[in-house]
């Protein structure tokens, strides 16, 4: 059975939520380098503290610290014995390439670089869909939770607003950015003949049952 697994795709694409999908039910290790480096930092380890140092001043951590701490992850015996899922990494080109030349040097393989597809209008509708109460905070999803009266809040009747993460433009930006960043990712993988695409259109479940159903999961 396919056991690690790279994902990619666009924010909003629903790569994370697939990822959590399998790895509750086949068992691999969810593995995204933003909570990696935060749980490295909180063990105190040599390595997080080198990384720490870049976060607490806002810098990005180096490429190269970020893939050691990741393959010194994969070579682990939980996740050798488990198997991963690799979910928004590598996002550059550079990153692509220093986790390749780190895998080969451990022996370790993916069986499966899969990027989501959605388009673009599907994504903007989803990364803009949030809505959240003034009063109690309450999270309302114009997709999937609408509140019942238009902008008020169905638990407590507050005022809804969008914030500002979740507007039209940033959601703009940040596909552009992903765009700029990963397409040569995917180019990249595409040439070396590893990368697959599925749809990441549909509601969840059906998604995971259409990524199943093509990887031969059972
Ligand atoms: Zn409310």
């Amino acid at each position: 059975m396919l056991k690690t697994f790279v994902f990619l795709g666009a924010p909003g694409a629903g790569k994370g939520t697939i990822a959590e999908l399998l790895c509750a039910k086949y068992g691999q290790v969810h593995i995204a380098t933003g909570d990696l480096l935060r749980a490295e930092k909180a063990s105190g380890s040599p390595l997080g503290q080198q990384a720490s140092e870049y976060m607490v001043k806002g810098l990005l951590v180096p490429d190269e610290l970020v893939v050691t701490l990741l393959t010194n992850k994969l070579a682990s015996p939980e996740v050798k014995a488990r198997g991963f899922v690799l979910d928004g990494f590598p996002r550059t080109l550079n990153q692509a390439q220093l986790l390749q030349r780190e895998l080969d040097k451990d022996g370790l393989k993916v069986d499966l670089v899969v990027l989501f597809e959605v388009d673009r209008d599907l994504l903007l509708r989803r990364l803009t869909a949030r809505r959240l109460c003034k009063v109690c905070g309450a999270i309302h999803n114009m997709m999937f939770t609408p509140p019942k009266v238009e902008n008020v809040c169905d638990s407590c009747g507050g005022a809804l607003y969008q914030r500002s993460d979740d507007t039209l433009e940033t959601a703009i930006n940040r596909l552009g950015v992903y765009e700029q960043e990963t397409g040569p990712v995917i180019n990249w993988y595409e040439q070396s003949g590893q990368l697959r695409r599925i749809t990441g259109a549909l509601e969840k479940h059906a998604n995971f049952a259409v990524f199943c159903q093509e990887y031969g999961l059972e």
